[in-house]
């Protein structure tokens, strides 16, 4: 009996582990096969002054003092006008709010749906306290070993830069588009892009254009940043998070701590097991939407054992998103985040405040929305002592876009022919961009940047010693270049014109 048993058992394994590994097999390679490009001529260090000189115009947004602000700016506005002469002569160029820009390259074919690029201008401030944590100075636009230094490198001038100088290779060479091309760079991204982006898709409005697919800065090639996987990873943004931050509140009558009132009745008791509950109870989430698509494209490449797990969620989701969620930022692509970001409460050591309050950061997964968000708060908090409100700005998610649609194809054959050696995956944006803002005017937005990124990278966009090398810049430009010519050209399905 014993036997019979164990041999049905042994059977059932054989079967099943034959049922995993055939699902696993048949999970074929889902990368396009694309002839890759003759690397085209690009003028290194030309590019890499340009971006260098974009970079000495300290252009912060949100900064209190605008004559100096306004200099900056129209700093920046005049380089882009001496070092691009044929854009400038091709191309409508218009001001909105005073720094954000809308360039139209108008096409032959009124019929074709326009295009938009995005790079926005503006830039970060350094953190005070840290300048001089700088190999070199932030706002000097030194060109060393290599790199371009300073703020803005990566995020945004590089793209900035680097899609101007196609655009200028591509009028030089003579070519004609026949698709409308806009490019929107807007001036206050960084902080929101209400007087820039959302004034241009404003403008567009009136004007009744429809785009086709817009592209803004994002998601990027990453390198190092999936374990098990050794090629880049050009990951194409379908969609970014939401935001939404949360005050809870908690009031009691102050008194003296000499006469405690019982367990949780106190201001900071109660809202300390408030706030317990929601770091306790994470939203619900899993390999879903955008996340689930990313990993769909990615699991082919994998070593046998990751690609076995992935290619058989049907049996091993529970396992594959236990250990999903332990990294931070594949935790972040399957749920809405909670994180705890501010409190405050009492100043005194004998006295029990009155009021305790606190302020929880919310990234909302596309599909959610901050009212939804704002309604589990209430339902895991459990206690109609806190009051629960919105505070600062927030933002729904976007909309997901397609991986299957015709301009996200375009976007990803441009990257197999420039960066050969890459595969291409859609991806979630955790971050927020302008690009949400164009929800309402194209029909698919997408976040790409053409830039290779290590994880050492991204601790430099926003941080200390940001910079690009001068190589990367190159590439660029010939993945704005091919893309352009791609869009614009007289044939979209990407072929030369
Ligand atoms: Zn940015």
């Amino acid at each position: 009996m014993i036997k019979r048993l164990s041999l049905a058992l042994l059977a059932a394994i054989v079967l099943l582990a034959g049922a995993l590994a055939v699902n696993t097999l048949r999970q074929g390679s889902r990368q396009v096969a694309v002839s890759p490009l003759p690397p085209l001529a690009v003028d290194k260090g030309r590019v890499a002054e340009s971006l260098s000189i974009a970079l000495r115009a300290k252009t912060q947004s949100g900064l209190l003092d605008p004559a100096g602000q306004a200099a900056a700016f129209d700093a920046l506005h005049a380089h882009m006008k001496a070092r691009y002469p044929l854009v400038h002569a091709a191309l409508e160029r218009e001001v909105v709010s005073g720094h954000s820009l809308l360039y139209t390259w108008r096409g032959s074919d009124a019929q074709a749906a326009p295009v938009a690029l995005m790079a926005h201008q503006d830039v970060v401030p350094v953190a005070p306290g840290t300048e001089s944590l700088w190999k070199h100075s932030p706002f000097a636009g030194v060109v060393q070993d290599g790199f371009v230094w300073g703020r803005g490198a990566l995020d945004n001038k590089g793209n900035l830069i680097t899609q101007l100088e196609a655009l200028e290779m591509l009028l030089q060479s003579g070519f004609k588009p026949q698709r409308t091309v806009y490019f929107v760079f807007g001036h206050d991204e960084e902080v929101g892009g209400q007087q820039g982006a959302v004034k241009i898709v404003e403008l567009l409005k009136q004007r009744n254009v429809r785009l086709a697919w817009s592209m803004d800065e994002g998601l990027a090639l990453t390198e190092g940043v999936l374990a098990g996987v050794t090629q880049p990873v050009a990951l194409i943004g379908l969609a970014e998070k939401g935001i939404v931050s949360l005050k809870l509140t908690a009031e009691t009558a102050p008194g003296h701590s000499s006469t405690p009132p019982g367990p949780g009745a106190s201001a900071i008791g109660m809202l300390s097991a408030a706030l317990t509950r929601l770091d306790q109870n994470p939203f619900p989430g899993g390999v879903q939407g955008a996340a689930a698509e990313m990993f769909a494209a990615i699991a082919p490449e994998l070593p046998f054992a990751q690609r076995l797990a992935l290619s058989n969620l049907w049996l091993l989701r529970p396992l594959v998103e236990r250990a999903l969620q332990k990294g931070a930022a594949t935790n972040a692509m399957m749920r809405t985040t909670t994180a705890l970001t501010i409190v405050n409460a009492g100043n005194k050591e004998n006295v029990l405040p009155g009021r305790a309050e606190a302020v929880v950061n919310f990234r909302i997964l596309p599909g959610e929305t901050t009212q939804s968000v704002q309604a589990r708060v209430k339902a895991v908090v459990a206690d109609e002592r806190i009051r629960i409100e919105p505070v600062g700005a927030g933002s729904e998610p976007s909309r997901l876009s397609s991986a299957q649609s015709a301009p996200f194809k375009l976007i990803e054959r441009t990257v197999r022919e420039v960066f050969p050696d890459s595969i291409v995956a859609p991806g979630l944006m955790l971050a927020a961009s302008d690009a949400r803002h164009f929800d309402g005017v194209s029909e698919q937005s997408f976040r790409f940047m053409p830039i290779r990124f290590n994880t050492e990278d991204l601790k430099r966009v926003h941080g200390t010693d940001e910079r690009i090398a001068v190589d990367q810049l190159v590439d660029m430009v010939r993945f704005y270049h091919r893309l352009l010519q791609s869009a614009a050209g007289p044939s979209t399905e990407g072929k030369t014109p």
